[in-house]
């Protein structure tokens, strides 16, 4: 029987993903050992540091993730970081094949004035801070201020917002960061605008999230009556399903005309930033519309228009991708989720392309190469496996167990280390 060694680099959705279509693709014949490498000491990526708090049975696809983590022949290396710890040319070496799966993390830029006064920040850097993700931990939103705007017209945008604009007693029973919950307690925000730079009918926001808007206890959520008519007007009879559901979504929301709440989230459309005013902090946006120039105050700025991939040591980047043809970047070198399609999609979506690539890999697979376990590269460099991660997510589970949270996440790396190893 010919077994073939396969290193994930990656443990988010499109990590986990890939080794579950290569266990499926097992035969008596040919089976496959799979490393997956991790350079955070936590795995999931984005299902623990991106999807909000408040939406927790989007998280219980961690569940199929801790499975296909528990199959023979699969091995976590969390604590592992590709272009540090360990280089391309060594996994390549020891492995059959070799798939980045490492995601789009950095956040693109509006590139306009004022972008970088302060209190004007990335979702890329805001998401991950309430996340409790802890590269992220020490970012100091400021929310001294009334009024907030969150720049951007998809899902992740409406999560930001969302987060500064509920009551924060609600983030309680969630996961939020302690250090988020704490500082959206002491918030003086009370006003939170979407800015969306086309009409309606071109926002990427999906309907669920927006059809789940008006169900916020504590919040007033406004959409211009105008502005989706105006979009309604726009398309005509030619819509497409999702466009239509999405402002059928709208009209229920513009329709609304009850406003008995202090807390308000405003969405804006045909609304193009142009600049971030201020002397030292962000005091205002200035935005061109259909009718003019507006200007409007606010206190905080969080741009949500998009993402991309990070430079990994030896992997081509181009377009903010991972450069490659089907998923496949080079010999034995191989791309899926983000870093290869880059920030589009649920995390379904993961699954089908990670499917697809994976036929292709296994396709090209010929003689396994029976190279040295990479255990011996790492030395003494705190691994942590399987068995130390299900120690880490026992304890945070344990923790958020008083207070109804499903979990309190660990911030600090070595806080992290030391559950997973003592
Ligand atoms: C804010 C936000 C909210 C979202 N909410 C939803 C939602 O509600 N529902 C939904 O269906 N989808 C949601 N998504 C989309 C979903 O999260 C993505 O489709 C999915 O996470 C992409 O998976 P991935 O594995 O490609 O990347 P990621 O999830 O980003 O995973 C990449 C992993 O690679 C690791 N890594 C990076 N570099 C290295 C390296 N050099 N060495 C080792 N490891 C490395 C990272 O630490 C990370 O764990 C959301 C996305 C964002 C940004």
């Amino acid at each position: 029987m010919a077994q073939f060694k396969v290193a994930i680099v990656g443990a988010g959705p499109s990590g986990y993903f890939a080794a579950q279509a290569l266990q499926n693709l097992a035969t008596e014949e040919c089976s496959f050992a799979i490393d997956m490498f991790e350079r955070l000491p936590t795995p999931w990526g984005l299902v623990r540091s991106g999807v909000a708090p408040d939406h927790p049975k989007i998280k219980t696809v961690s569940k199929v993730f801790e499975k296909i983590a528990n199959t023979q022949g699969f091995r976590l290396f969390a604590n592992v970081e590709l272009g540090k710890d360990l280089s391309l040319a060594e996994l390549q070496e020891r492995y059959d094949a070799v798939i980045i799966a490492t995601g789009s993390p950095k956040g693109k830029k509006l590139g306009i004035p004022g972008e970088d006064l302060a209190n004007s920040m990335s979702a890329a850097d805001f998401v991950p801070w309430y996340n409790a993700h802890p590269d992220f931990a020490g970012i100091t939103p400021d929310f001294s201020c009334d009024t907030a705007i969150v720049i951007g017209a998809g899902n992740v945008a409406m999560d930001v917002a969302r987060m500064m604009a509920i009551a924060p007693h609600e983030l309680d029973p969630t996961d939020t960061a302690d250090h988020a919950i704490d500082a959206l307690k002491k918030s003086s925000i009370r006003k939170v605008y979407i800015s969306a730079r086309r009409g309606a009918e071109f926002a990427a926001f999906t309907s669920p999230e927006l059809r789940e808007l008006p169900k916020l206890e504590h919040t007033n959520v406004r959409m211009s009556k105008e502005d989706i008519a105006q979009a309604i007007a726009r398309v005509g009879d030619a819509i497409e399903k999702d466009t239509k559901s999405n402002l059928d979504a709208m009209t229920l929301i513009a329709e609304n005309n009850d406003f008995p709440h202090e807390r308000t989230m405003e969405f804006l459309f045909q609304h193009t930033p142009k600049a971030i005013l201020g002397d030292e902090k962000v005091e205002a946006i200035l935005f061109d519309t259909p009718t003019g120039e507006v200007k409007i105050e606010c206190g905080l700025v969080v741009t949500a228009i998009g993402y991309f991939a990070d430079g990994v040591e030896g992997v081509p980047v181009e377009s903010g991708k991972v450069k490659n043809v089907d998923g496949k970047v080079a010999e034995n070198l191989y791309v899926v989720g983000w870093a290869k399609r880059g920030p589009s999609g649920v995390i379904g979506t993961n699954k089908s392309d990670a499917a697809a690539v994976i036929e292709l890999l296994v396709s090209n697979l010929s003689a396994p190469k029976n190279a040295a376990d990479i255990k011996e590269l790492l030395g003494d460099k705190k691994i942590v496996e399987q068995s130390h991660w299900e120690k880490i997510n026992a304890a945070e589970v344990a923790a958020g167990e008083p207070d109804g949270k499903p979990r309190r996440k660990v911030v600090a790396i070595p806080e992290m280390l030391n559950i997973a190893h003592n």
